[in-house]
């Protein structure tokens, strides 16, 4: 049994590193970095940084059209073309981004030579993709002003895979508590839950698809917090989880 005044230091001591938590955002928190680069996009962004083709969770995709199609030799090809902008480290962190998809996962981006559908890799005014395959060319934007980094490359790569943000899919009440008080009310959109095929995976907070704990902040209080335990790192990771790459790998079928 602890005594009444360990009890006492340790109330004090968990209260202390609350409250450093609130003065102290997270350091490394990479979808600040994300938001930050897209205020003041010109394009009509969901949720931060996803393109709107005509509203539709790639997820939930009966006929798969949505998706990315597997060759016969297993593999999920998906062509993209990189601006000539890029610079020779751009273009090193963007194959290294995509090199982990390749090694963990049956995907695999490709240069594209005459395919109708494929990721058109540009620096225009933020970071951003669509969800899941729209057909065609399609954007996905990694602004060289702030987007150039592993975690948020292997995150627009990932919604153009199919996958949503962590923290709308459907069961997310019982793993965060959205503060709306804290939101900026132009933006509470951007924490409407979605009908998310979860993919038989639990909820995950070191997703890369996970947002920070201040995203869309209106006072630079939280508006996720972890439940039960409010400490857990969110929004911090620096590559896809093993989770993100479970789902890839059952959403794919490989
Ligand atoms: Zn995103």
């Amino acid at each position: 049994m602890m005594s009444r005044a360990s009890l006492s230091i340790l109330a004090l001591l968990l209260g202390f590193s609350q409250a450093l938590h609130l003065i102290q955002p997270e350091q490394e928190d990479f979808t600040s970095k994300i938001l930050d680069v897209n205020h003041g996009s010109s394009e009509p962004l969901l949720e931060g940084d996803i393109l709107l083709p005509g509203i539709k969770n790639a997820l939930v995709c009966p006929d798969g059209s949505c998706f990315w199609k597997k060759s016969s030799n297993g593999l999920v090809e998906v062509p993209y073309t990189l601006s000539s902008v890029f610079s020779s480290s751009d273009n090193t962190v963007i194959a290294n981004a995509m090199a982990t998809f390749h090694s963990k996962t049956c995907i695999r981006f490709i240069s594209r030579t005459n395919q109708s559908d494929y990721l058109s890799i540009e620096s225009k005014d933020g970071c951003y993709s669509y969800v899941g395959k729209i057909g065609g060319a399609q954007v996905i934007s990694l602004s060289k002003a702030g987007c150039v980094y592993n975690s948020i490359v292997q995150h627009e790569l990932n919604h153009a895979l199919g996958f949503y943000h962590e923290h709308v899919r459907s069961d997310r009440d019982a793993y965060v508590t959205i503060n709306w008080n804290n939101i900026d009310p132009t933006m509470t959109s951007n924490f409407n839950l979605k009908n998310t095929n979860n993919l038989n995976t639990l909820y995950d907070y070191s997703s890369v698809m996970h947002y920070g704990r201040t995203a869309f902040s209106i006072n630079g209080l939280d508006t996720i917090t972890p439940i039960p335990d409010p400490s857990v790192k969110i929004g911090q990771s620096t590559e896809l989880s093993a989770t993100d790459i479970l789902r890839i790998k059952t959403l794919y079928n490989c």
